[in-house]
């Protein structure tokens, strides 16, 4: 990708506990279902694109869930193009960028359609309930905070106080910035953690 990191196919099922929720939601989507909408395929292809996927593995990532569900000639004749397409390998052959957070906050998910800002399209009951489901059991006072910050609208700077929640023990927390900015710099910072 454009700054050089590169990730391998058999390294992505690590690297899952360092998605964002937003891109975490439609992963779980796609296991789930073994398909995924249109929007959704954009926004988690590019984002893997951006943590270092190769096209080739992108391939085979899509692949791997799709194909429970169809046949393999049929995915060939309607995915490969839009896989490729992320890449800048067909149609106007543009290295296109992973979406940023106020792009994915600005997008209208379809219903049943995990694409887009949990922070935004998520229930605050739906909210709540994943937050109470996390390894990292939030305190009252934590689950108060994201949620208001949620209903307010401060969707990026939940998304950063959730970074910090399921990134415990920090002597510093990550609170260089206002908040989080982008997926991939949110992928960034998780990485950066467990590798301390
Ligand atoms: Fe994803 Fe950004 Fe929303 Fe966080 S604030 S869930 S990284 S779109």
């Amino acid at each position: 990708n454009q700054d050089g990191t590169h990730i391998e196919f058999d390294e992505l099922k690590n690297k899952i506990k360092s998605f964002p929720l937003c891109m975490k939601l439609i992963y779980e989507k796609l296991i789930q279902d073994h398909h995924l909408k249109h929007q959704g395929r954009i926004q988690l292809g590019l984002f893997l694109k951006g943590i270092g996927l190769s096209v080739h593995d992108s391939i085979r990532f899509w692949k791997q869930e799709f194909l429970k569900k169809m046949t393999e000639k049929d995915f060939e004749k309607d995915y490969i193009y839009g896989i490729k397409y992320n890449y800048g390998l067909e149609g106007k052959r543009v290295n296109w960028s992973p979406y940023s957070c106020p792009k994915i906050i600005g997008l209208k998910p379809a219903p049943d359609d995990f694409s887009g800002c949990p922070f935004k399209f998520l229930s605050t009951h739906n909210f709540k309930q994943i937050l109470l489901n996390l390894e990292q059991k939030p305190n009252e006072e934590q689950i108060n905070e994201l949620i208001s910050l949620k209903e307010g609208g401060h969707c990026q700077v939940a998304c950063q106080r959730y970074w910090d929640l399921v990134h415990p023990g920090l002597d510093e927390p990550l609170n260089k910035l206002s908040g989080i900015e982008h997926p991939n710099s949110y992928f960034k910072y998780s990485e950066e953690y467990y590798e301390i």
